[in-house]
């Protein structure tokens, strides 16, 4: 039988999960089926236990849910522990395990896609939310030689520098003027709203990468950005977004799926 998995969200009708899953078990010869789900704001949990209860088997979490997600899992793999966010459910007997494959995604599609080393780079994270959690801890398992982390809030990024302490410095964005950096990365919500972080000038060292997780058409604000301040390359989310889906792809079937052919057809697209 044909086993049921779909992207839960609000709204959800823009994911491109459906098509790359698909891809990937085409690919794998894995015999499922992937679609959207679209849940009320108030109802993600009975949204959830609808799924399971008609024979799904797991599904991928999206804005807005990932941290109720978190919550709802009664089992969590190491990296949902630390990022508190969950982006991947597997109905498991007897256990709902909750897991996140969003920072293990960002740092195959920069290490292996782009080829840009991470370990001993001084790497700044905008932002403080859901996706810049998840992404720290598999960023620090690559060792870089430092990470900041600015936000609107500051103390959003204060409270992440405490939580990683001593490995993560926090910084309010005009502090970091005259900065130097080899790798940027926007994972701030900005970009949908056609809007820039407030960033001051900073150095982009040479060689340098700025990548915003947000994907779609032409460069975002963001990336518009790092290109007048110098930056060497510049990468949108998308690599991301079918790494981290390879991961919960894995996390499900226990096959990793080639990705190379479905980011070029997606880039295509
Ligand atoms: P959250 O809502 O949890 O966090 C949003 C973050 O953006 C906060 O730090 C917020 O700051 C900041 N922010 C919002 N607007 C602005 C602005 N105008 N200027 C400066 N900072 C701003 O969102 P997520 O963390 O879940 O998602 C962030 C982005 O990452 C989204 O665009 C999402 O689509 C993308 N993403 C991409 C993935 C991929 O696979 N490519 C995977 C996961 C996410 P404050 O704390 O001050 O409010």
């Amino acid at each position: 039988m044909t086993d049921r998995y779909a992207v839960i969200g609000n709204p959800v009708a823009h994911s491109k999960s459906p098509q790359i899953h698909a891809a990937f078990a085409q690919e794998t010869g894995e015999d499922i089926e992937y679609g959207r789900l679209l849940a009320p704001l108030e109802g993600f949990s009975d949204a959830v236990k609808q799924f399971r209860a008609a024979g799904g088997r797991g599904l991928n979490v999206t804005v807005p849910f990932k941290e109720e997600a978190y919550r709802l899992a009664t089992l969590h793999s190491e990296r949902a522990r630390i990022a508190e966010a969950v982006n991947t459910l597997r109905f498991d007997a007897g256990a709902l395990y909750g897991d996140n494959t969003d920072g293990a995604g960002l740092v195959r599609d920069i290490r292996d896609n782009l080829g840009v080393a991470i370990a001993g780079r001084r790497i700044l994270l905008l932002g403080a939310g859901g996706a810049a959690r998840g992404v720290i801890a598999p960023l620090l398992a690559e060792d870089p030689k430092d990470l900041t982390i600015a936000n609107r809030t500051l103390e959003r990024a204060e409270a992440l520098e405490r939580h990683f302490a001593p490995r993560v410095r926090a910084s309010a964005y005009a502090a970091l003027s005259g900065s130097r950096f080899d790798i940027v990365v926007n994972a701030t919500s900005a970009s949908l709203a056609g809007a820039l972080p407030p960033l001051p000038r900073v150095v982009f060292a040479a060689g340098s990468l700025a990548y915003d997780m947000m994907y779609g058409r032409g460069l975002t604000p963001f990336l518009e950005w790092a290109r007048g301040q110098g930056a060497g390359l510049t990468a949108d989310g998308l690599g991301m977004l079918i790494e981290q889906a390879a991961e919960s792809f894995f996390v499900w079937r226990g096959i990793r799926p080639r990705t190379a052919t479905v980011l070029a057809s997606l880039r295509a697209a």
